[in-house]
């Protein structure tokens, strides 16, 4: 840093210094110093030197400042040093002095003033820092900005709000010129170059449409009852048209200020959805037509199980109905023989029915209702339903139901979905694998206070190394024929009920799948 910079100020940052001023002030401690010691004037002639500070003072930095007060009190002091000696009168002394604190007041008061200058300098330039920061981010960020002045329209609708208006929509239905009369009031300032692409250049100049932003009035009155209510933020998913005609669906942010000075510039945001949109619905079509696929799937494989099943009663009805009409023909008739044959028959009957009645309950629609359900009930019954698969693979079930297991909170028929799932999973995996043992083991748990679980342990070959990250993708599968969606629709079932599904390898081999499901907090002590 040269000597110039430390004692003279630029004029502008980058530009040269105020060499100039300098030069003048330093001529004019000499004509001062010259007059005051070369000259027969009497007076404070070094009261002057104020004026050389006051002209410095335009030119030169705190520490160039300091070192003029010095010299100035140096020329003062050397001049009545010259032209008094040591003959100095009162007068003369008290001059001196005079001259002096004039010096010193008015170097401190520059000083004052000097540092005050500089610290107005450090806040222009932060704010214009920061004003340029903003410029960059609002120009060049691909969120769609509109600033906004939405002053007039603020301070109409306090006036709205004074005559004691609190429901906007109420206030817009008996008076048909409002919503008009507000959109007339909105300034449109600037809009971004991501705002531009978004809308199309003539909804996005400076002159864009109110109803361009703020499709449909409804809406509008939503945002217009945000700004009565002095709320700090209006965010809403809207619809937009494009200059071309596009409709799109957008995610609308407004930030309204607490400052009402602050409403001349309002900036207004807009996030395009309409890509996300159609991916979550066309997701959650799919899901629920897959839902539908696999409980029809489900009924294919169930309708076997449901055959055999009944098939023990029916035959046993049959032979009953047979026996009955034997003690019937019997000369007398064996009363009695038919009472307990009769008796056995509507035992039967009622299996069939009840059998009936489960495999209906489980694929019924309607019956979707959350209840308190018991694992050690529930499990008995699925694999009840199951007899007929696990009888065929030559499957073993081993239950370990722990006590004191609270019920969980669930859809029942959804639990028995899941665990059919992971059985069926169990089976064909150990089947594939042609096991010699072939092993599923059940137990119940209570992992923590708010879950009770379900694990389902197969002897089966577990799961493949780099299957373990997809288990549970959608659409993934390694079998022939398998549609890779039991897993995951699994999953998504259990979490929808505040619940969880994970799948590893259990170190003694084999896979294991575990449901955590919520217990009703009530539920444990009913
Ligand atoms: P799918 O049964 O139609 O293949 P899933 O989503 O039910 O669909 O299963 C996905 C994949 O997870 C299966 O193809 C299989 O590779 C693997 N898997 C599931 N359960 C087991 C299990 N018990 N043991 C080993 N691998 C399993």
């Amino acid at each position: 840093m040269s000597i110039v910079s430390i004692l003279l100020r630029a004029r502008d940052p980058g530009e040269g210094h105020n060499v100039a001023f300098g030069l003048i002030a330093v001529t004019l401690a000499t004509i001062i110093f010259y007059i005051d010691t070369y000259t027969d004037i009497e007076g404070a002639i070094a009261v002057l030197y104020v004026v050389t500070m006051l002209l410095a003072a335009q030119a030169t930095t705190r520490i160039g400042l300091l070192v003029i007060a010095a010299g100035c009190a140096s020329l003062t002091l050397l001049s009545y040093a010259m032209t008094h000696g040591e003959e100095a009168d009162l007068q003369e002394t008290l001059r001196l002095f005079g001259a002096l604190s004039a010096l010193f007041v008015t170097t401190m008061l520059l000083l004052k003033t000097e540092t005050a200058r500089l610290n107005l300098l450090s806040t222009n330039s932060a704010l214009k820092e920061s004003e340029a920061r903003y410029r960059s981010i609002f120009d060049r960020t691909r969120v769609a900005l509109w600033e906004r002045d939405f002053s007039k329209l603020r301070r109409y609708l306090m006036d709205v709000r004074a005559q004691g208006v609190t429901d906007i929509k109420a206030y817009a239905r008996t008076n048909s010129t409002f919503v008009d009369h507000c959109i007339g009031l909105i300034k449109a300032v600037e809009a971004n170059e991501a705002a531009r692409e978004l809308l199309g250049p003539i909804s996005s100049g400076i002159g864009i449409p109110q109803r361009s932003l703020i499709a449909g009035e409804e809406k509008f009155l939503d945002m217009l009852q945000a700004i009565l209510n002095g709320d700090r933020i209006f965010e809403d998913k809207v619809e937009v048209r494009t200059d071309n005609g596009e409709d799109k669906l957008v995610l609308l942010s407004i930030s309204l200020p607490g400052d009402p000075a602050a409403f001349s510039r309002v900036v207004v945001s807009m996030v395009d959805v309409t890509q996300r949109e159609m991916v979550l619905k066309a997701r959650a079509d799919a899901q629920a037509e897959l839902m539908r696929a696999s409980k029809a799937a489900m009924v294919g494989a169930m309708s076997a199980s449901l055959a055999h099943e009944l098939n023990q009663p029916l035959g046993a009805i049959v032979v009953n109905s047979q026996t009955v009409l034997r003690w019937l023909d019997r000369d007398p008739p064996d009363l009695a023989a038919v009472r307990r044959s009769a008796e056995r028959m509507v035992r039967d009957s009622q299996r069939a029915s009840e059998i009936i009645q489960n495999t209906r309950n489980l694929l019924s629609p309607s019956n979707s209702k959350l209840e308190n359900v018991c694992l050690d009930r529930l499990i008995g019954e699925t694999m009840a339903l199951m007899e007929y698969e696990l009888q065929q693979s030559g499957t073993a079930v081993l239950v370990d139901c722990k006590p004191h297991v609270p019920p969980v909170w669930i859809v029942k028929t959804e639990l028995q979905q899941v665990l059919i799932n992971l059985v069926t999973n169990a089976i064909q995996a150990m089947e594939e694998a042609e096991s010699t043992r072939r092993i599923i083991r059940i137990a119940t748990g209570r992992p923590d206070i708010e879950h009770a679980c379900i694990a389902v342990h197969d002897s089966g070959p577990g799961i493949v190394e780099d299957v373990k990250d997809k288990l549970f993708a959608p659409f993934f599968t390694t079998k022939a024929t398998g549609m890779g969606m039991g897993l995951s629709i699994c999953r998504s079932t259990l979490e929808a009920r505040g619940g969880k599904l994970d799948g590893t390898n259990h170190p003694d081999g084999g896979a294991i799948f575990e449901m955590h499901l919520l217990i009703k907090p009530e539920a444990e002590h009913a």
